[in-house]
């Protein structure tokens, strides 16, 4: 058996064409465009790429880019005054601060400041308390992307036995709510867990958020399983050259599993669209309108 390779590429495509559908909708039913605003302090380059394809697939899709580009030395003060100006905007209905921040800069305290309503990457309290006692919340990005991936390929989720690896604030934990919310039978392992490997190999969808390179072998994997690969690994190729790896080593898990996610253009494509769909539902909800289908948890 051969595993179905997921193409997160092709499906992110699938996702920003319908935020573009509903942006066109929103604009000519209600003249309403929604609006992401993007804050970066300091010029970490791989946050510098993060924010720029982040504008451009916003604008791609018919909404409104706002970026705000501070220096590094921003006093925290001034990074809170500019959220509050973002909260009060009408014309913004997502705001995303780009983590990570310097040093002098209290990151949960940022984040607490973002109105939860317009809290694009659903990283606030308030929607984590909201996604955990099963209401309406914006989702963090990635693991949304991850659950529609997986209803795309199974339809009903429910009675799945899913395990998943990795219980970061940002991508494990609220894997675990969704998948929850959706009726599996959940299991969160990380660095403490005993037998790692036998419970990795109950799962029907194993999830793996680690950042351990190719961690996940054969062994971990029950023959069938849907293995999706969060994990962003960057190695030493050939000849100097950076190679990306998840951590699922593919080659030995492919053989098994019943369908997996490659890295990379799999799970990675799926965040920026889902930060597309977030800022278009906020818009939504802002307005009294209903959430797009086909776009939320
Ligand atoms: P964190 O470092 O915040 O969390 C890693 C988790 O993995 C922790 O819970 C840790 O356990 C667990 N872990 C680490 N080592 C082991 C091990 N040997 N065995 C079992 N569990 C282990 O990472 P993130 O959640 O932020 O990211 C995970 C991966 O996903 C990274 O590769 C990152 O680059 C990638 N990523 C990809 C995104 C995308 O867009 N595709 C977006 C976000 C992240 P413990 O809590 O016990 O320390």
């Amino acid at each position: 058996m051969t595993a179905r390779i997921i193409d997160g590429k092709a499906f992110a495509a699938t996702i920003r064409e319908r935020v573009a559908a509903h942006v066109s909708r929103l604009k000519a039913d209600h003249g309403l465009t929604p609006g992401l605003a993007v804050v970066l302090v300091g010029a970490d380059p791989a946050s510098e790429v993060y924010v720029r394809n982040k504008g451009k697939q916003t604008k791609e899709a018919g909404m409104e880019s706002f970026e705000h580009r501070l220096p590094a030395e921003t006093a925290e003060a001034d990074l809170l005054a500019l959220v509050a100006r973002l909260n009060a905007d009408p014309a913004v209905h997502g705001i995303l601060v780009q983590l990570p921040l310097p040093a002098h800069i209290d990151e949960a305290k940022v984040i607490g400041a973002i109105a939860p309503e317009k809290d694009a990457d659903g990283f606030h309290i308030s929607n984590v308390g909201l996604l955990a006692t099963g209401q309406s919340a914006l989702v963090p990005c990635t693991p949304l992307g991850c659950l529609l991936l997986l209803r795309d390929l199974h339809g009903s989720l429910s009675g799945m036995e899913a395990v998943v690896l990795g219980r970061s604030n940002i991508v494990g934990k609220p894997m675990a709510q969704l998948l929850l919310r959706e009726s599996c039978t959940v299991t969160i392992a990380h660095s403490r867990t005993r037998g790692i490997e036998a419970v990795a190999a109950r799962a029907d969808i194993l999830v793996a958020a680690v950042g351990r390179p190719e961690m996940v072998k054969a062994d971990w994997v029950k023959p069938g399983a849907t293995v999706i690969d969060v994990g962003i690994n960057r190695l030493e190729g050939e000849g100097g050259k950076a190679r990306l790896v998840g951590d699922v080593d593919f080659e030995a898990v492919a053989p098994v599993a019943g369908a997996i996610t490659p890295v990379p253009g799999g799970v990675g494509p799926m965040t920026i669209a889902c930060l597309l769909a977030n800022t278009v539902t906020a818009a939504c909800r802002a307005n009294g309108l209903p959430a797009p289908e086909g776009l939320t948890a």
